[in-house]
């Protein structure tokens, strides 16, 4: 190995033959400024130019790869105005074929009568043979290497910028693999030979008739992945196509070890930097609670709380996920872990993402634990809604703020309460502080960030935590996004849980479906009413839209009382609406989908959603596990406003099955991993190459070598 003072990948690309001032500016706005840039920048596409079709065999509207000499060219400008049209037609001895670009007057100079062009795109018409805008490349006479890096192979079809021809380009990707793959190391050496994966998943498919050895094979084992080296000219100068994808996912696979060893470093750190502290309690308030529950846990709720205690009472802090579908009842395991920590004298934070949530949990914690002696305190957002620019202070008593003796009169000998704190994520504020803080939980985890999270921990000195979601991701996705995190599952239902049917219908049957959700109020149940959010976009018509609903369905179903909430109703408005409803005041409750998470009311049997179709699956799952809560029969109606093939499929699912984790995978296909988690989850590096929905054995397998490369 060479060893200058640059490495060569850092080479700045001005430093390369042929990379003028000009050039650089262009690649540098493909974000390209070095060499490990350059060939790290993935083709478009790739085409095979070993075959072409003959122009008479072009079908309409299919792309396809011809190639033809320009025997006719010309620029045609309309009248005064700037419009114009610039055409070439391209004969290639079957037929003709004429490439039209519409104002875009310059391309004249690309072209001249007599140049070998090889046209991609898709015929708009075949009478005569027609395509607008297609790619295109003059075949110019050049040297044998020239000639063979651009025909009579598979070729890389680049991301362009204005002004940088496609053959420039690929010369140069071309070259800089000749002169830099030597430069390309094993990443991880000595676990390269390990590479090989079980499994069918690098199985490369090439046509079937053809024999070994032939063209059109890859000389891969089915099984292997190739060295980094290897992918790198793959990803570019494959000889078949196929081989792209392999080098796609081998170069996913370093990014996804990148990212684990970053994770497990992250553990690591936290094991040899951090102390447990004491939260493993004595059961002095737990048995209490317990005891007037009113019901007995699951098989697997306790079992999570056996995991927990040995957390709580082990040497590092507890970093524990909680997973459990919509209903299984993660919210009493989260007071048993918070009863541990109380009962050890330390104190404990919740963190739940919308104030309706928060304020559910203030109300059922301060029912189980105040009796108990725990104080329990509230911090939500509410004053960011009040009239006031200024920030009042946080709501909590000062004792609890400040323990410290010095403010505190000395004849007071007694120590403060051991205090649990709920709140939105105004528990951030940096004003606010948490003292003695031994865990913190987070509900509905996947609506925060991974840095909330981190902002949260930092109010304490290590202390525990337990975070729960009702996203049933894959475990091996887990393992990449949560990859720092233990994770516990509550696979079991409460027992005696009515069950829910889910029926997706149009517009038309609504008046039908509100005459059974009169019958179901005439037996003594409630229903929801879900109205697809009011977009701070367009606010006002938003607004306006629910306002027109509300009043609707108040006559709808007069004498019967219905309730509104949406993010833009005052808190205080809120909590006595929502209050209302748990007391079967109200019967029908109108809301956007601020009622997604958490709300639990359990004689509410219908949930009612209006445009269903702009819903994702697993938002849809949540809303509906707002019903089938009680002992009855529960019914969710998807009314579809605008059908589309996708809103159908995806309300297929919702009919088929209530197993949140199945609804999972079917949304992880149909719309991807970002739909699946939401906006906030932030803490993934962006990728390069990984996909996340399709690489699930890779982010296995990246788990196990980063183990083995950190020893
Ligand atoms: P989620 O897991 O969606 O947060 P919750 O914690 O809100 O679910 O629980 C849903 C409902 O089930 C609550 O009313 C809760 O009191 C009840 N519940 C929880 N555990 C049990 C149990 N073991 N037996 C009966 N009901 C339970
Ligand atoms: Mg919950």
């Amino acid at each position: 190995m060479p060893t200058n003072a640059v490495a060569p990948l850092d080479t700045p690309l001005t430093a390369l033959w042929g990379v003028g001032p000009e050039r650089a500016a262009q690649l540098a706005r493909l974000g390209l400024h070095t060499v490990r840039d350059l060939l790290l920048h993935a083709p478009r596409r790739h085409e095979d130019r070993r075959h072409f079709l003959s122009t008479r065999d072009l079908k309409l509207g299919v792309a396809a790869t011809t190639r033809g000499r320009i025997v006719v060219q010309g620029l045609k400008t309309f009248r005064k105005d700037t419009r114009s049209v610039f055409e070439i037609v391209l004969d290639d001895g079957s037929a003709r074929l004429h490439c039209r670009w519409w104002n875009l007057p310059f391309m004249e100079k690309y072209f001249a009568v007599g140049d070998d062009v090889m046209v991609f795109g898709k015929p708009n018409s075949l009478k005569p043979r027609t395509m607008d805008h297609p790619e295109t490349e003059v075949l110019e006479p050049g040297s044998g290497e020239e000639v063979s890096l651009h025909l009579d192979r598979v070729v890389p079809v680049y991301p362009l910028t204005e002004g940088l021809p496609q053959r420039w380009l690929r010369s140069l990707v071309w070259r800089t693999l000749q002169d830099q793959l030597r430069h390309i190391a094993e990443p991880w050496p000595g676990i390269a030979e390990e590479f090989k994966v079980q499994g069918s998943k690098f199985k490369v498919e090439t046509g079937a008739s053809e024999a070994p050895g032939q063209p059109g094979t890859l000389n891969l084992e089915p099984g292997t992945l190739p060295s980094r080296s290897q992918a790198l000219r793959w990803l570019h100068f494959p000889d078949e196509i196929a081989q792209a994808e392999v080098a796609r996912q081998r170069l996913a696979l370093d990014e996804f070890v990148n990212l684990q060893i970053q994770i497990q470093t992250r553990r690591r750190n936290l094991q040899t930097s951090a102390r447990g502290l004491p939260c493993a309690g004595d059961n002095h308030l737990i048995k209490p609670f317990l005891a007037q529950l009113g019901f007995a846990l699951t098989k697997a709720q306790t079992a999570v709380l056996r995991e927990m205690r040995k957390d709580l009472g082990g040497a590092y802090p507890m970093r524990r996920l909680l997973q459990g579908d919509v209903g299984s009842g993660k919210t009493v395991v989260a007071a048993c872990a918070a009863l541990m920590a109380l009962e050890s004298g330390f104190n404990v934070a919740l963190m739940a993402p919308t104030e309706i949530l928060a304020e559910q949990h203030f109300r059922n914690f301060s029912k189980w634990l105040e009796p108990l002696g725990v104080r329990v305190e509230m911090q939500t957002g509410n004053w960011k809604t009040g009239t006031s620019a200024q920030l009042p202070l946080p709501r909590p008593a000062t004792s609890i703020q400040h323990p410290a003796s010095s403010i505190q009169p000395p004849a007071s000998s007694d120590p403060p309460p051991p205090t649990l704190t709920l709140g939105t994520h105004a528990l951030l504020e940096p004003a606010f502080a948490l003292p003695k803080l031994g865990l913190v939980i987070i509900d509905e985890q996947h609506k925060f960030g991974v840095s909330q999270r981190e902002a949260l921990l930092r109010k304490g000195r290590y202390p525990h935590l337990l975070v729960m979601t009702a996203t049933p991701i894959p475990r091996t996705l887990g393992l990449t996004l949560y990859g720092d995190l233990d994770i516990s599952v509550i696979d079991q239902m409460p027992p005696g849980r009515g069950r829910i049917r889910t029926y997706a219908r149009g517009p038309a049957q609504l008046p039908k479906v509100y005459e059974f959700i009169r019958q179901k109020i005439a037996e003594g149940r409630q229903a929801y009413v879900v109205y697809p959010r009011v977009e701070d976009s367009d606010l006002k018509t938003g607004l306006k839209a629910v306002k027109q609903e509300f009043e609707r369905l108040q006559k709808e179903f007069a004498p019967h009382r219905v309730g509104l909430v949406h993010g833009r109703v005052r808190p205080e408005e809120k909590d006595a609406t929502m209050a209302a409803f748990r007391a079967n005041e109200i019967q029908v409750l109108l809301a956007t989908s601020v009622i997604e998470v958490g709300v639990d009311v359990a004689n509410a049997t219908v949930m009612l959603i209006e445009n269903a179709e702009q819903f994702g699956l697993a938002q849809l799952h949540q809303l509906r596990g707002r019903i089938g809560r009680g002992a009855h029969e529960s019914f969710c109606v998807l009314v579809v406003g605008r059908e589309t093939a996708d809103a159908r499929q995806r309300l297929r699912v919702m009919e088929e099955t209530t197993d949140g984790f199945r609804i999972a995978e079917a949304d992880l296909k149909l719309r991807g991993l970002g739909e699946l988690l939401g906006q906030q989850q932030s803490g993934l590096p962006p990728f390069r190459f990984a996909r996340l929905g399709e690489d699930l054995p890779l982010i296995e397998l990246a788990r196990k070598l980063a183990a083995r490369v950190l020893g």
